[in-house]
């Protein structure tokens, strides 16, 4: 493709509104723009990063043998009123009327469409088990959508479901799912990890989740050098996480509630709700409707709040005071806001206009007491409270002995779970086994971010220049910097018969024959990452050369046309 011809729009600028660094360079370099909050447009170059990853994804799909189909984004409430999650799912989920004032809803996920395929064309045990997949469109109404495409409201996702007689068949097409997942990541060449989506040292099993290793990542992961333990230690939200959005007990809430502000109270307060202790991530105290009453959170503040005015059915729920939490707990100050917290968000404005001390960035915050506490991640654990920690750096290992639990942070790109009879129960997904009984078939689901994994990669592999795309995922493979090409014929009708050339031999080349100086050439090369650059200049011509620049390097190579060739292979 050649550059002048091409719509690249570059921006000079980092965009005040990108606060990380794979939303600044995929705006910078001409990838995507965004089109309202949540809602990006893919242009050429972002697109054909976006191609390339459904593309390794659909062929190692089908290697497992699983089969693409491709459902509809607008979903009828009726099937989501059937599996019941028309009332769990919460205000994740866009819900519209059409004409008829018929309910429906986009689909965040498809557990229920496919379902009712299944029961609908599925009869026999012979026809199972199956697994089909789709690359699509999602829409979840995220609370807080941020970071470009990695918390996007629109994104693409590959979900995939199976069907199977009998557990022994759900674990080995579980199994089959999770080796095409390592197969994806090792090939889209990222540091990934996969670790148990339920950080308890007993479960897991049934739920994993593979994360980008990065310092950005949204969740922490706490894993084990000398054996195998791996998981995600700050649990998804419940209502965005299929499984546990379908578990009554988590349902609620997200919250325990206690009438008395007794902290100690608290582990039996969450064991009575079915709640792991390791599940909680911080203790509010709010007035409800007056009441003092200490609120045990997961997840998303603003979220929780809204959904346990609701469980409560309080008219008005707020944060307590200084003074309130004073009379209340004992003597309380200040208050600790999780960092990622947005500043604006009123229940904090309204902390500070009380004259409350914010600690959330003061150094001795031990001593200190608090409002507003999240653990876990960089504050220190009250110590009267030790046997309520979530896990931390440095504790023992819950699998082997001898181990101790370090702490990374990743990016959520693939999800797997075994679903089992949640759904198929509900909506009725029955087969005739072999002695002509009915039987409830097992269920299997496994998603993959597959715009989140364009950002993730951004986010790992880039440097000060712009983004270092790895080979499988580069938009082209070559780019060719044509050095005065409009004032040079020769230089363009090299150039050209070069980029041709690679071309013919299915290596996507990028030429730049923009008429800029040589500096703004490189740098866009740079930033915009394609894994090799090979320079045309009269000079080089007079000498019968190329000069060759892998973006990983720093040093470029004088190489003749046929020694590039060999390298490019
Ligand atoms: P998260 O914990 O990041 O909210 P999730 O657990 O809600 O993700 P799943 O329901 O497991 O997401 O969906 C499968 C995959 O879809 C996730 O692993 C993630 O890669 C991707 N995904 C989920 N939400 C978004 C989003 N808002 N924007 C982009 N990708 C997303
Ligand atoms: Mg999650
Ligand atoms: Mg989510
Ligand atoms: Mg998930």
């Amino acid at each position: 493709m050649r550059a002048s011809q091409s719509f690249l729009p570059l921006l000079k600028e980092t965009p005040a509104e990108a606060e990380l660094v794979s939303h600044q360079l995929l705006l910078r370099g001409g990838f995507i723009r965004r089109l309202a909050s949540g809602l990006y447009t893919w242009l050429p170059l972002g697109l054909r990063v976006l191609r390339r990853v459904e593309q390794v994804v659909r062929e190692e799909m089908d290697r497992s043998g699983a089969q693409e189909i491709l459902m509809t984004v607008v979903q009828p409430a009726e099937l989501w009123q059937e599996s019941g999650r028309w009332e769990l799912y919460g205000p994740e989920l866009l819900r519209l009327k059409d004409r008829h004032q018929r309910d429906f809803c986009l689909g965040p996920t498809h557990e229920e469409v496919i379902s009712d395929l299944a029961r609908r064309e599925i009869r026999s045990y012979r026809q199972l088990p199956v697994n089909l997949y789709q690359i699509q469109t999602k829409f979840r109404d995220e609370i807080r959508p941020r970071f470009g495409l990695m918390r996007a409201r629109e994104f693409i996702m590959k979900d995939a479901y199976s069907f199977h007689m009998d557990q022994a068949s759900l674990e080995e097409g579980y199994r089959a799912m999770y080796d095409a997942y390592c197969r994806v990541f090792q090939r889209l060449g990222l540091d990934f990890r996969a670790v148990e989506a339920d950080s308890g040292a007993i479960g897991g099993k049934r739920s994993h989740e593979f994360h980008v290793l990065a310092d950005s990542g949204e969740d922490a992961i706490a894993f084990c050098r000398h054996c195998d333990y791996a998981a995600n230690v700050e649990l998804a939200e419940s209502a965005e996480n299929p499984e546990a959005a379908a578990t009554p007990a988590v349902d609620t809430p997200a919250a325990v509630l206690t009438e008395t502000p007794d902290i100690r109270s608290v582990a039996a307060q969450a064991e009575h709700l079915g709640i792991g202790r390791h599940q909680i991530v911080k203790t509010i105290l709010v007035m409800a409707d007056d009441r003092p009453l200490l609120l045990l959170l997961r997840g998303d503040d603003e979220l929780n709040l809204i959904k346990a005015q609701r469980h409560l059915g309080c008219a008005r729920l707020r944060l307590a005071t200084a003074e309130e939490a004073e009379e209340h707990t004992g003597a309380p100050v200040g208050f600790i806001g999780p960092r990622d917290l947005p500043a604006g968000l009123p229940v904090l404005a309204d902390l500070r206009l009380r004259g409350l001390q914010d600690f959330s960035s003061g150094a001795n915050q031990r001593d200190k007491h608090w409002l507003h506490l999240q653990w876990g991640r960089d504050l220190p654990w009250p110590e009267a409270w030790a046997d309520l920690r979530l896990v931390q750096a440095g504790d023992p290992c819950p699998r082997c002995a001898g181990g101790s639990l370090e702490i990374c942070r990743g990016i959520e790109v693939g999800h797997v779970f075994q679903l089992g009879t949640r759904y198929s129960e509900r909506l009725g997904v029955r087969v005739l086994d072999e002695g002509g009984r009915e039987q409830t078939v097992l269920m299997g689901c496994y998603g993959i971010g597959v715009s989140r994994i364009v950002a993730a990669t951004v986010e790992q592999s880039h440097d000060e220049r712009g983004i270092v795309w790895p080979e499988a995922l580069a938009p082209f493979r070559v780019g060719i910097v044509a050095i005065n090409g409009r004032k040079s014929p020769a230089v363009l009708s090299a150039a050209l018969e070069l980029h041709d050339r690679l071309e013919a031999a299915g290596i996507p080349t990028l030429l730049d024959d923009r008429d800029e100086r040589p500096g703004v050439q490189f740098a866009t090369l740079d930033l915009i990452g394609l894994p090799h650059r090979v320079v045309v200049s009269d000079k080089l011509l007079a000498q019968g050369m190329l000069e060759y620049r892998a973006r990983r390097d720093s040093d470029n190579r004088l190489l003749t046309p046929d020694a590039l060739w060999e390298l490019l292979g």
